[in-house]
């Protein structure tokens, strides 16, 4: 067997395709009445990764990460998408991934 999984986490796949859980997405497959994001914004994966408030702590930790690596912040998609600083994007779509869903869960309970 080939080495066909280059190690993209479900969720950061998301985020780089601009699939899966963004209301850009949703609203243009009707799943979803708003292409807005909670804070106002159109949520897409650029608002995601660079702008969105409810990624503020998450963002700021893949910044230094990817400063880390030598790469200068604000990078494309593309150059995080790199072997070396993937890992860092993948942990980041992870976790606001998950943070979204749990506002989102928290919001349909009130
Ligand atoms: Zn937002």
């Amino acid at each position: 067997m080939q080495r066909v999984n280059i190690g993209i986490s479900h969720n950061a796949a998301q985020i780089i395709t601009g699939h899966g859980r963004i209301k850009s997405t949703l609203h243009r497959l009707k799943l979803s009445e708003s292409d807005q994001c909670r804070c106002g914004q159109p949520d897409t994966v650029e608002h995601i990764v660079y702008d969105c408030k409810e990624g503020e702590v998450e963002r700021k930790e893949l910044q230094e990460k990817i400063s880390g690596e030598g790469v200068a912040w604000p990078c494309t998609l593309e150059e995080m998408a790199q072997e070396r600083t993937l890992g860092h994007l993948c942990k980041f779509a992870e976790a606001v991934i998950k943070k979204r869903e749990e506002i989102e869960r928290r919001q349909s309970n009130t």
